[in-house]
């Protein structure tokens, strides 16, 4: 890890520059250690970006489906060829094991490219019909223009994959903002990138939300704004967005309902949400973090999924064992922490496993013990906001139109799940709760080929799936008088 080479270039028009703004710490949260200090990209430089994929728009946007699918493809084939690289920068900046980012999360960054660069090509349209007498109408399908992709810290390359393979195969240009927190992978990216795209087509620059995101968001020449954040930076997008009406598309938090009917199978339950709730260590927003059991099944799922989630190993990179990592940051382990000191001291709910903050065994990590909180109440704030740390609540229902309820009592609508051997059960709950996706007897899988994204507070729009491509282009009248 010592000899890992850090990339530091931003990508601007084609050109790898050093940032001119303010240096923001890049850490490892597996030690708390200063990888490097990044320096941000200055107003100047935001601009100089944004102008550049202006700039692009023309030529790019008159690429064919075809020209556009082949480099994707390309991207998709140096992603893969340096996936160790990719794996190492994603487990060092963000505390994630090693194994895990090369065996998840690159092979799932690179297909996603890879989707968009067929999906592109089999966009269909509907018919061309005359519908005033003696004139053509045909609709068209065609880019938005220059997109603004800012990304979150808990997926860094996914999510980048997420919001730049949809834009770029649709025929935008693009200028992607990674976390402040979480920069190296995609630097990388900016590295493959230029080695497959024409200048300026898409842009790469680092910096804090405030700074540099901020005036991203409101440059003029922007044409739509793709965040995953924070609800709260959801808002601050929209208000920014109001000067030029520019597009948005929003995927925030989430607060996934886990029901768990009696008959379910328990097991089965017991290592899903051992998996779903605490993989990278609950930092998803589909995490499986809001369970609602049955009276029945209750007590035996408290002592199975507690003794299961004792089991789950907290380690460096490159244990061979770890499943899980740390935190992202301090702040982030004290948020967590804080949350779970508030339901110990409404009294009513116990914490069954977990609950404390440690070092990590190197020391100075941000780690948090994987945590079960028992006996939650529908009001309860554990239950209701989203903690995206490795805690799952357990609350315990009486009969299936109190759980539907309650999943649905909640200001999030991004995922969900139902679990019980009842198809017609199954079938008619998931029609009944308002989330983006409902998932039965599982929880948290994703494909390309699929919609991901939100209702309610959880934003709008859909990464993934032909519904991306559909967000990324306006449909567009062309009527033609004979
Ligand atoms: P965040 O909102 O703090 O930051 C997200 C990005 O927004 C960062 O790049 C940040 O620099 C930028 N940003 C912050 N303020 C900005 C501003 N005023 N203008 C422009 N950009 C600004 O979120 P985070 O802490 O990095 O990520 C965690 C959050 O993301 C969680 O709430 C999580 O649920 C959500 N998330 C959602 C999805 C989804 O698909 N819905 C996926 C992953 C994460």
């Amino acid at each position: 890890m010592a000899d890992t080479v850090l990339p530091t270039q931003l990508l601007i028009d084609g050109a790898f520059v050093a940032g001119e703004g303010e240096a923001e710490k890049v850490l490892n949260p597996s030690t708390g250690e200063l990888l490097l200090a990044l320096p941000e990209a200055s107003a100047e430089q935001v601009h100089k970006a944004v102008s550049a994929a202006h700039r692009a728009f023309d030529a790019w946007s008159e690429t064919t489906p075809a020209e556009r699918s082949r480099l994707l493809l390309k991207l998709a084939d140096a992603i893969e060829a340096r996936c160790e690289a990719f794996a190492r920068l994603e487990s060092l900046n963000c505390g994630k094991p090693y194994a895990r980012a090369l065996g998840d999360e690159i092979p799932a960054a690179a297909d996603c490219f890879r989707y968009f660069a067929g999906a592109v090509r089999n966009l269909t349209g509907t018919v061309a019909n005359e519908y005033l007498a003696g004139h053509t109408s045909m609709i068209r399908r065609d880019p938005v223009g220059v997109v603004a992709s800012i990304a979150p810290w808990n997926y860094p390359l996914m999510m980048a994959s997420w919001k730049l393979a949809p834009a770029l195969a649709a025929g935008n240009t693009a200028v992607i903002k990674p976390s402040e927190q979480t920069p190296l992978s995609t630097l990388l990216l900016a590295e493959a990138m230029a080695e497959v795209f024409p200048k300026g087509v898409v842009n790469v620059i680092a910096g804090r939300g405030a700074s540099v995101g901020q005036t991203l968001v409101e440059h003029p020449k922007v044409a739509m704004v793709s965040l995953t954040g924070d609800v709260s930076t959801g808002r601050k997008i929209l208000q920014a967005a109001t000067g030029t009406l520019k597009r948005t598309h929003l995927e925030l938090g989430g607060k996934a309902p886990v029901i768990v009917f009696d008959d379910a199978d328990l097991p089965a339950v017991v290592e899903g949400l051992r998996t779903f709730g605490y993989y990278n260590a609950g930092q998803d927003c589909t995490a499986a973090c809001r369970v609602y059991a049955g009276a029945k099944v209750y007590d035996r799922l408290v002592a199975d999924l507690s003794s299961a989630v004792r089991t789950i190993k907290a380690g460096l990179q490159d244990e061979p064992d770890a499943e899980i990592g740390p935190l992202i940051s301090d702040r982030q382990r004290n948020r967590v922490a804080s949350f779970v000191e508030r339901a110990l001291m409404t009294g009513h709910m116990e914490i069954t496993t977990g609950g404390k903050a440690f070092g990590g065994p190197a020391g100075g990590g941000f780690f948090y013990e994987p945590t079960v909180v028992a006996g939650a109440r529908q009001e309860d704030e554990i239950v209701k906001r989203e903690v995206f740390g490795p805690v799952v609540s357990v609350t315990r229902f009486s009969d299936t139109e109190q759980a539907i309820a309650w999943a649905n009592d909640s200001d999030y609508g991004l995922a969900s799940s139902v679990w019980t051997q009842d198809v017609s059960r199954a079938m008619r709950v998931a029609k009944k709760l308002q989330y983006g996706c409902t998932w039965i007897n599982t929880h948290f899988m994703l494909v390309n080929e699929m919609p991901h994204g939100g209702l309610k507070s959880s934003g709008y729009g859909k990464d993934l799936g032909l519904y991306a491509l559909e967000d990324y282009t306006v449909p567009r009248h062309v009527m033609v008088r004979l």
